[in-house]
């Protein structure tokens, strides 16, 4: 037995009282061993670690002196607990960390704790985690979305279901370690175990294991699910998706979900962190004289800006509350760049021509870069 072994409640699994006779302990394991054995359960690997854990503490409490060997150390471990924070209850120190290398306390303590290392909790492995891509839209990555991801890993066989058996066919409890999938061994004076040699610490064997995947129980597949895409992403971002990596082992966790996500450019509209982006044409009068101009908001009316008398050509105006929603639900801006358009065919219209001929003459006094001129000569 580990130190592990005896922070789990055994009482607690097999649902009965620490007083309860070895009558009832038989006979809660046997109404839980029925219920949640491999042949009534196919594929389940919750229910397989369920029995494996109801196994293991009828293993123990059904031998009276492993029983008392197991209720002396739990309540010698009740002493370890200490006073924390006021109010906080009690904190339990790890035992597993105290006894679990076999030095300081656990040399002391004895060899009580070192048979059977590990267990299956131990053995529970968390899933990998998972890198995948998507590609937005502009407007989806503004709005958030909902994307279908097709994943390509490591999951259960989809023709045995999980369990390597093959058809027909369900595994066994190990015989050799009644399911716990660790063995002791004894050197020298030393309890020490290892992982059980005939199932490969699985606690279970396939006696005719299925042909696709080899009694193996995992195989190649890809999978679709369905992933939120937040509100404001930015391309090139990478989003973090708990628990929705490749699925964890012996009860471990799943590992998370990273999806990379791509954002196709827009025809009119940019992105500068949470405000839009968006280039106006304007015309020479319109800046030098003033105006109210219309410009193009994304998924909205036009919105009307003024332009006031003598704006200079790539000036940004700023329209809040039209450009990316952020994380606390409030909106970004919309930064709106005023552009000169020149008139580009004045032979079209005379009176047009004419007209700038005319302010031509009348500005002929004023050089726009005479300032220019004079400080590069200054430098
Ligand atoms: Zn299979
Ligand atoms: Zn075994």
């Amino acid at each position: 037995m580990s130190a592990k072994d005896y922070q789990k409640d055994y009482y607690k699994a097999l649902g009965v009282p620490k007083t309860a006779t070895a009558a009832e302990i038989k006979k809660s394991y046997r109404e839980l061993a029925r219920k949640y054995h491999p042949d009534a359960n196919k594929g389940s690997t919750d229910a397989e670690e369920r029995f494996k854990e109801i196994t293991e503490a009828y293993n123990v409490l059904s031998d009276e002196k492993q029983r008392k060997e197991y209720d002396e150390a739990r309540s010698m471990f009740g002493g370890f607990r200490t006073p924390s924070r006021p109010g906080a209850g009690g904190t339990t120190f790890d035992l597993g960390d105290l006894f679990g290398q076999g030095e300081g306390l656990g040399d002391v303590l004895g060899g009580i704790f070192r048979n059977r290392q590990g267990g299956a909790a131990s053995r529970a492995r968390r899933g990998a985690d998972v890198e995948t891509e998507t590609t937005l839209s502009f407007g989806d990555a503004i709005d958030g979305a909902t994307v279908t991801l097709r994943l390509t890993g490591e999951g259960p066989c989809p023709v045995c279901g999980g369990t390597g058996a093959k058809s027909g066919t369900v595994p066994k409890v190990c015989p050799d370690c009644h399911g716990t999938g660790q063995q002791a061994r004894n050197l020298g004076g030393f309890g020490l175990s290892e992982p059980c040699k005939t199932c490969r610490g699985r606690g279970l064997v396939v006696e005719d294991p299925c042909p696709s995947c080899s009694g193996s129980g995992r195989a190649m597949s890809s999978r679709t699910i369905q992933a939120r895409i937040p509100a404001g992403v930015a391309d090139g971002q990478r989003i973090r998706i708990p628990a929705r990596g490749a699925p964890g082992e012996h009860g471990g966790k799943a590992g998370d979900l990273y999806v990379r996500v791509h954002v196709k450019p827009h025809g009119v509209f940019g992105r500068s962190g949470e405000n839009l982006t968006v280039t106006v044409p304007v015309t020479i009068t319109e800046l030098a004289l003033g105006a109210e101009i219309k410009v193009p908001t994304h998924r909205g009316p036009a919105v009307t800006v003024r332009i006031p008398a003598g704006t200079p050509s790539g000036q940004v105006f700023r329209v809040p509350g039209r450009g990316v929603r952020r994380k606390d639900g409030t909106l970004g801006a919309l930064l709106a760049t005023v552009e000169v358009s020149v008139p580009q065919d004045l032979n079209k219209n005379s009176k047009a021509k004419s007209a700038l001929e005319d302010l031509r003459i009348a500005t002929a006094g004023a050089d726009p870069r005479e300032e220019l001129l004079r400080k590069a000569r200054q430098e």
